[in-house]
């Protein structure tokens, strides 16, 4: 009988985790991505917008906030990205570990390059979803390294005995974001200085990490479709300019786009701005891999 309790009892001991995992929800698989990186087998990681999703509007599921509720670290992009859906959640969570201001609480974009920044006041009543400055910062590989460094900090703030392991983690993860950094800037070198048209105003800061020059979007304000008066105006700013590409995210029609494209000789490239967009896309380094070889095919024969 003791034998059997005992042996009952190893088994037991073997199947419990050695830890509890730290649990992560982002806003975004990027952000999981990374923390999967810096966190290694410390932290198990859930994100709630899926990379084939608009990132501005988000299905509130009620799985998010049983999510929410069991949550050690929530990661948000912030400047009002996750305004439309995240805010109920959180409350709905009653979680206040993860409360905004409480210590599992990251924003994300602090101490990121954020562009467009307003200098007068925006209020979200004229329709623009980008009213404190661009929120898709995380495509330019510099903030991504600034983004791993704060999730590392904050993980040694949650679970100090895993500092270590954070920080060796953290150390490989811009070891090769900088060694992947040299390869994508050398491809995109040839390109510099080319004008681009995007759907959405998702590449401010990809465009100038990879010295590309975003001359117009297909929607008239970030959050507003196309209007016809618009899309003729980017019709002859494309044949004004002789812009090669019109970049669409994949959760967006391509009706526009592809009448553009007819009109103008202009390419229509797929720009996956978040992991997960495409199976193949399964982390951050995937992310400007496949991004980066779509963009140079597309060139290819243009030059
Ligand atoms: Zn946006």
């Amino acid at each position: 009988m003791k034998r059997i309790t005992l042996a009952f009892l190893s088994l037991l001991v073997a199947a419990a985790p050695a830890f509890a995992k730290v649990q992560v929800v982002s806003s975004l698989q990027d952000f999981s991505s990374i923390a999967q990186s810096v966190g290694g087998d410390r932290v198990e990681t859930f994100a709630l917008a899926k990379g084939y999703q608009d990132p501005h509007f988000v299905d509130a599921k009620p799985s998010f906030i049983l999510k929410l509720s069991r949550a050690d670290l929530l990661i948000v992009a912030g400047l009002e990205l996750e305004i439309g859906y995240l805010p109920p959640l959180i409350d709905q969570a009653r979680n206040d570990k993860i409360k905004p201001g409480s210590r599992g609480y990251l924003d994300a974009s602090i101490g990121c390059d954020i562009l467009q920044r307003p200098t007068t006041q925006v209020t979200r009543a004229m329709g623009d979803v980008h009213p404190y400055g661009n929120p898709h910062y995380w495509t330019d590989p510099n903030n991504g390294r600034v983004i791993a460094k704060s999730i590392a900090a904050k993980l040694s703030e949650i679970d100090p005995s895993g500092r270590t392991t954070y920080e060796k983690n953290l150390a490989a993860f811009e070891a090769r974001l900088a060694e992947k950094d040299k390869e994508w800037l050398g491809k995109m070198a040839p390109y510099a200085g080319t004008k681009i048209v995007t759907f959405h105003d998702s590449w401010p800061n990809f465009a100038k990490h990879f010295k590309l020059e975003v001359a117009g979007h297909v929607e008239p304000k970030p959050g507003i479709p196309p209007s016809p008066s618009h899309t003729l105006e980017i019709i002859n700013l494309i044949q004004a300019q002789k812009i090669p590409v019109i970049l669409v995210e994949p959760y967006f029609d391509t009706k526009t786009p592809n009448s553009i494209a007819a009109k103008t000789g202009a390419a229509v490239v797929m720009f996956y701005p978040s992991v997960g967009g495409k199976s193949e896309i399964k982390d951050y380094f995937a992310l400007f891999d496949y991004d980066i070889d779509a963009f140079v095919n597309s060139m290819k024969g243009k030059k």
